[in-house]
């Protein structure tokens, strides 16, 4: 069979039985049927099981099933019932199934906010342009290229203006090759053209970085090229944020830290018995179990995870859709943000309001030399500074579908930001040519040589030059954005068509200041990170005047001193650069941002960049924080983006930074939380264990571990923002999760909780045997287990702020009042009923001792009161 690319495309269209129109969306979904969707295959998803054995892989998971082995081993040979082997064996299990649960639903979450960034692309359906979801393509469909697209299929190209695609993930040649829609031949005893050749074909995962083009589907899904390579396309890779690794690390930690205690109690125990009998073997063997269960913090990884997954599910409901988890800490830190101007600052909803220059001569211009189309009805759709011009012309009673029919666009040099010009030529009726060029004053003007006066072309003077430079700089001093526009006759179309050949000795028509209005939400939203302590910065490819009075208004900077322009950029050396002075860049190309950035990183600054345009990837890519933008980004800008912003807005940018902060103060809430916990019991058991007495047992540590703290803990990631949150300065990035006295704090609450825990035991032991004496007693151990469990959940109330009173606090928690009825509610059923009381080894406790046991424990709340009024004073 004959390949694609050796046939016309005449040929191509019929054999796909397909006109230049597109498809009809009827036979579309006929071809959807017999073809499938155009998706690549994805790696097999692992199954439940696999997950779980992935679960009881975790090293605490194995220390846990070590204890419960140990147990058995200790409870056959002493002859006692295994309860305690059974309940830890269901804790492990339990566990897992919480894990994979928990993980099941952060992969729902992630696969939820990827369908809401799915590539779309522009399609002929019925007759008229359509965005679709790429994997809605079927061969045959006519598809609408343009710089910044990504390829969605495999095509032959029908039209191509200019057109350059980058096919490096296919050929691993990242330079642009030029593509044309001309058959290609193959030369004597070659069997077909190697990939990287045929330039009349497009293919799957290549990106458009240039011109404009139109293809033909050949191949979609496992057919393309790509699915060919691919086979199976493995995205499912999991990442980790940094605080996840740490947290693993940590856990690992533990497990050594436990190790090694275990053995000296071990030692000690034995060598204070003096005997070296079976069961006191045996007995100090559970207290190093006891220990290992004390100190491993369960709850902790599956905590993190699900406050992560509920945070970034939140933060797509408020339009900022996370691509990659770390990112949601990173957000915490930023401390610059460069964000475009128009649409970003602005509305981009632009109209034009001023002009000079033949105002019907300037709207023919700039509505053909123009890619946004005039329906029928007289609606337009398209970019909105090139639909502004469109607009204007239609409102002078020039419409673009009459004036195009005239003169007809027959050749075009696209735009693109670094040149800020865009060409079309146009046949006339009297078979001569028109080329019409619009772009930014300052790019166009010095390309004009004449004027236009009295029907006919004369020389511009030095005057002449003055006075447009003076209109183009009145308009961009009212904050309008200035469009200048130009002609040229040929007899002939040229054969040489680059823009540098074409754009020169032009005739000067006159200029269009268009009205973008500021969004109304960007001004508060800069006095909120200007008292955050984060720099806004403006980063814009239009004229300095425009982007200065713009600037002013919204608050980014005071003067125009900290305004520089792109070219003024290029005569300042990487070393010599002092990011810090300024705050607007106007006229910047792409390749600017990228040195912005690189400079604020080199200050230590951590940087949110934004970006639409094909040429910005670079600098999103360097940024920490590289934001894509939904609406007005290419498929490009988006792919390496951390974060898509749904609605463009700068707002949004500063809402999802204090998104990221809560996020953090909050799994630090968590964490301190948990890890004063565990270090309570650890305190607890050791000192119990110096002493003599069987304070608390495996299973009651495993119960505060997993019960009454995972709850309270999860509640603690739900909290909302502090009242302070947006007046701090940013995190520092270097900063460990524990620093800012995280240390202090797990040990004072630790030792307190442990301390208290164990003065309930003597009160329980006061009771049983009317004085004080160092054995084990079961009211004692009952009482410290109601103690303990009182203590976690009163401990978890003052948790919601690390230095803020909690009476204090004007907001409700209701997952926290919710997590401690709960949690009350099972310690009460684990001592009430008598079934699962004998199963825990606990004795049903009366009133007076309900009372002395959590008297005792709500004593945890006055302490770290105190505690919290001392380090006010002290950072005062
Ligand atoms: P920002 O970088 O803030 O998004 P911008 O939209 O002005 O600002 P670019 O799209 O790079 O940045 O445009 C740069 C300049 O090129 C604009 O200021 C304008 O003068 C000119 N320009 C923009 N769009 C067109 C167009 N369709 N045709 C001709 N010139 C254009």
């Amino acid at each position: 069979m004959k390949e694609d690319y050796l046939k016309t495309n005449e040929e191509v269209l019929e054999e796909l039985r397909i006109q230049r129109t597109g498809l009809s969306t009827a036979e579309a979904v006929k071809r959807q049927k017999e073809y499938g969707k155009n998706e690549l295959e994805q790696a097999k998803k692992e199954t439940l099981v696999q997950k779980f054995i992935n679960e009881l892989k975790d090293p605490m998971l194995i220390m846990l099933i070590a204890a419960a082995i140990i147990s058995a081993i200790t409870n056959i040979i002493g002859n006692e019932p295994l309860t305690e082997v059974f309940i830890i064996i269901a804790v492990v299990l339990l566990n897992a199934v919480l894990g994979v649960l928990q993980e099941s639903k952060a992969e729902e979450a992630i696969e939820a906010l990827k369908n809401m960034t799915k590539a779309k692309c522009k399609v002929m359906r019925d007759g008229k342009m359509v965005l679709l979801e790429n994997d809605e393509l079927v061969p045959g469909d006519i598809v609408i290229l343009e710089a910044g697209d990504g390829l969605p299929a495999d095509g032959r190209l029908i039209e191509s203006k200019s057109l350059k695609i980058e096919e490096a993930a296919l050929t691993g040649e990242s330079v642009p090759v030029d593509k044309m829609v001309n058959v290609l031949k193959l030369k004597d005893n070659e069997k077909e053209i190697t990939l990287a050749e045929r330039s009349n074909m497009a293919y799957m995962g290549s990106t458009v970085v240039y011109g404009r083009g139109v293809m033909v589907v050949t191949d979609i899904g496992m057919d393309t090229q790509m699915g060919k390579i691919a086979d199976v396309l493995n995205d499912t890779v999991k990442e980790e944020t940094p605080l996840q690794k740490k947290l693993n690390d940590l856990g690992k930690k533990l497990s050594y830290l436990v190790i090694g205690i275990c053995i000296f109690i071990f030692a000690f125990d034995l060598f204070r018995v003096g005997t070296f009998d079976l069961s006191s073997i045996l007995e100090t063997f559970m207290v190093a179990v006891s220990l290992a269960v004390a100190a491993i913090p369960e709850g902790l990884a599956t905590v993190v995870t699900v406050v992560l997954s509920i945070g970034v599910t939140r933060m797509s409901k408020a339009n900022a859709i996370i691509r990659r988890m770390s990112a949601v800490e990173t957000l915490g830190c930023t401390s610059v943000i460069c964000s475009d101007k128009t649409g970003t600052l602005t509305k981009n909803k632009m109209t034009v309001v001023k002009n000079t220059g033949d105002k019907t001569l300037l709207c023919k211009a700039m509505a053909l030399c123009n890619d946004a189309v005039l329906n029928e009805d007289d609606s337009i759709e398209g970019e909105p500074t090139e639909a502004a011009l469109v607009a204007y012309a239609r409102d002078n009673n020039i419409r673009k579908y009459d004036i195009e029919k005239e003169s007809p666009r027959v050749e075009e040099a696209p735009f693109d930001s670094s040149r800020k010009l865009m060409s079309t030529i146009h046949k006339l009726s009297d078979g001569t040519y028109i080329q019409y060029t619009k772009g930014a004053p300052d790019a166009l003007i010095p390309l004009c040589k004449y004027k236009r006066l009295n029907n006919q072309e004369i020389p511009m003077s030095e005057k002449d030059y003055q006075e447009i430079y003076e209109d183009n700089r009145g308009m961009a001093d009212e904050a309008l954005r200035v469009l200048a526009c130009a002609y040229k006759i040929y007899d002939k179309v040229p054969t040489d068509l680059s823009p540098k050949n074409i754009e020169k000795d032009l005739v000067y028509i006159g200029l269009a200041g268009m009205m973008d209005p500021v969004r109304e939400e960007v001004i508060p939203a800069i006095r909120e990170c200007l008292s955050a302590g984060i720099r806004p910065v403006m980063i814009t490819g239009d004229h300095k005047d425009t982007a200065v009075a713009i600037a002013k208004q919204i608050g980014i900077i005071k003067s125009q001193e900290e305004a520089i322009t792109g070219s003024e950029l290029d005569l300042i050396s990487d070393e010599d650069f002092d990011v810090t002075k300024y705050g607007v860049y106007a006229r910047v190309k792409p390749e600017h941002k990228t040195k912005i950035v690189n400079a604020w990183k080199k200050k230590g600054a951590i940087t949110a960049m934004t970006g639409d345009g094909v040429n910005d990837a670079p600098s999103i890519k360097s940024a920490d924080i590289g934001i894509g933008m939904g609406i007005t980004g290419t498929d490009v800008t988006k792919n390496v983006a951390d974060m898509i912003l749904v609605d463009d807005n700068f707002a949004t940018i500063v809402k999802a930074i204090e998104e990221g902060r809560r996020i953090y103060d909050n799994i630090r809430k968590s964490i301190q939380f948990l890890l004063s916990s565990n270090m309570s019991e650890v305190f607890a058991i050791f000192v119990s264990s110096l002493m003599g007495f069987t304070l608390l047992k495996p299973v009651h540590l495993l119960f505060v571990n997993l019960i009454t703290d995972c709850l309270p803990a999860l509640a603690l990631g739900m909290e909302e923002a502090e009242d302070n949150i947006m007046k701090r300065k940013p995190r520092d990035s270097k900063e460990s999760i524990f620093a800012s006295g995280m240390v202090l704090d797990v040990a004072f609450g630790g030792i307190l909780i442990g301390a208290l825990t164990i003065i309930s035991y003597f009160v329980g032991v006061y009771f049983e045997l009317g004085s004080i004496k160092l054995v084990t007693s079961n009211l004692g151990m009952t009482m410290a287990f109601l103690t303990l469990n009182m203590c976690e959940i009163f401990h978890s109330y003052n948790m919601r702020s690390l230095n803020k009173s909690i009476f204090k606090l004007h907001n409700h928690n209701k997952f926290l009042w919710l997590s401690m009825i709960v949690a009350l509610v099972i310690v009460t059923l684990v001592l009430e009923v008598p079934f699962i009381a004998s199963m825990f080894g606990l004795m049903s406790l009366g009133a007076k001792e309900y009372l002395w046991a959590i008297g005792i424990a709500i004593f945890v709340i006055p302490a770290v009161e105190i505690l919290k009024l001392v380090k006010r004073m002290s950072h005062k």
